[in-house]
């Protein structure tokens, strides 16, 4: 199928893999274009067949309980994100050398000749809020855009819809770049490389390989982590356009091709006249919110990338300052007898929660839950300082204690015991307890939620009203 734009798709065979929120509309449209095409899903419950009747009805062919055949004939393969890599379903296709393309590799296929530029961020952690930020300083100077992609904006919808951008700012996830072999952004961020997903991609080496490939055929910018050399690897690896510049950005003093940060000044050394000897101030510290050193890290990030598509200092500042954080992302709850208690629930990796223990100094822990097969021991070890005590919950909480026990046997645990979501208000009055004026009590888990609650959204929530509690 080449790599370019693919306007002809009359009596193309495709094979569409997986029902759901990907698979559906992709279906649709490629049917919509005149392409003959069948969708093979694995499931075969009474949600699938009703998705299986309305597709049908149009003309679409399903095959319920086999997603593991490759249809005959097919020359092209369209599938759901998640769907691992070693499928035989793809295995199939590779010997039969057809093309495999994901959510976004479609999007960008059928994107219209006059399309938005795509700004595309990825990274272990960070991704919302940067795509979030960018988005905010993008609008910051007048410019028509929006966050999309795996925030939870398709991109098909967006790149088949009305609205007319100026230019997109994209999440994309490992597995999305996975199969987009030909996406090709104006610029392009890797926030952080942390072990994750690695049952998917196989290996820590696929994992950032996959997220390397966001680099691919950039045109101004590859913005990388100054303090997270893999990402600097992979830019190095990355096949770019001519002229095509690595900037980096660093919680330290920048240097000639970076932004940084100076005497509590956001600062840009890449973006201006004469980066050997001048600098430009963007925005304070101050103007981000939360200011914890990874969300700086974060609108340095955003800001790079904005920076590379032409945007005033001014509009990254205001930009800044109008964005505010989604929920359970290091909120700030209240402040109950000089003690602050902060949500930090979608810390669900060791990496995230890391960063985010790395923010306060005096800190009771709320952690816990289930832990993905993450090991504890570099995250307490490197955050054991900071710790005043420590409150366990959820199903994984041993593997949390045992590395305490190895890293910080001086401080003390609370081991709950529990798993029932009222545990989260015995946790809160046990930090209550531990926790002196002045301290922070944290709740990032380091471990998904899903033993003790629906999500992290859920988790967070009974954290804030376990704190609402103490302060009635
Ligand atoms: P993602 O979309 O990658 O999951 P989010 O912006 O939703 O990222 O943030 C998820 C969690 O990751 C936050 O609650 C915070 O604990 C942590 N986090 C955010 N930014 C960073 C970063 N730059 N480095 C490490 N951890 C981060």
């Amino acid at each position: 199928m080449g790599s370019g734009q693919v306007t002809d798709w009359q009596g193309k065979h495709v094979t569409v893999a997986g029902l759901g929120v990907s698979g559906i509309p992709a279906a649709k449209v490629l049917h919509a274009r005149g392409a003959i095409v069948t969708v093979v899903n694995d499931g075969d419950d009474a949600r699938a067949r009703e998705q299986a009747a309305e597709l049908e009805a149009l003309g679409i062919t399903v095959r319920l309980g086999d997603g593991a055949t490759l249809p005959e004939g097919t020359e092209l393969i369209v599938t759901t994100p998640g769907w691992k890599p070693d499928k035989p379903l793809f295995a199939a296709a590779r010997e039969a050398g057809v093309d495999i393309w994901g959510d976004v590799e479609l999007a960008w296929r059928l994107r219209g000749p006059d399309a938005a530029p795509w700004l595309a961020v990825t990274g272990t952690n960070g991704k919302t809020t940067t795509v979030q930020m960018l988005a905010s300083i993008l609008k910051a100077a007048g410019l028509c855009t929006a966050a999309v992609g795996n925030i939870g904006v398709s991109l098909l919808d967006v790149v088949l819809g009305e609205e007319q951008y100026d230019v997109l700012a994209v999440e994309l996830s490992s597995y999305q770049l996975h199969w987009a072999p030909s996406l090709r952004a104006h610029s392009a961020a890797v926030l952080n490389l942390a072990p994750d997903h690695l049952d998917w991609h196989g290996s820590m080496e696929a994992y950032a390989a996959d997220k390397g490939r966001i680099y691919e055929g950039n045109r101004v910018a590859c913005v990388y982590n100054v303090a997270d050399k893999a990402t600097e690897d992979l830019v190095r690896e990355a096949d770019v356009e001519e002229g095509c510049r690595a900037i980096g950005f660093t919680l330290g003093t920048p240097g000639p091709s970076q932004l940084g940060v100076v005497d509590g000044i956001l600062v840009d050394r890449a973006f201006v006249e004469n980066r050997q000897k001048n600098a430009q101030e963007l925005a304070e510290v101050s103007d981000v919110n939360p200011s914890a050193p990874h969300n700086i890290a974060n609108a340095l990030a955003a800001a790079a990338l904005a920076r590379a598509f032409g945007v005033p200092a001014a509009a990254v500042r205001d930009g800044l300052r109008n964005f505010t954080p989604d929920a359970h992302r290091i909120a700030h709850v209240a402040d109950v007898a000089g003690v602050a208690y902060i949500d930090d629930s979608k810390a669900t990796n060791t990496h995230a929660a890391e960063a985010s223990l790395a923010a306060y100094e005096s800190i009771v822990w709320i952690a816990g839950g289930l832990a993905k097969g993450a090991t504890f021991d570099e995250l307490v070890a490197k955050s054991a300082k900071r710790l005043r005590a420590v409150v366990l919950i959820g199903k994984d909480r041993a593997l949390i204690r045992e590395a305490l026990a190895r890293h910080a046997p001086e401080v003390p645990v609370v081991d709950l015991d529990r798993t029932d979501t009222g545990a989260m208000l015995a946790a809160v009055r046990e930090a209550q307890r531990l926790a002196a004026a002045g301290d922070t009590v944290l709740l990032a888990p380091a471990c998904a939620s899903m033993d003790m609650f629906a999500n992290y959204n859920k988790r967070g929530d009974a954290f804030a009203e376990a704190v609402r509690e103490l302060g009635a």
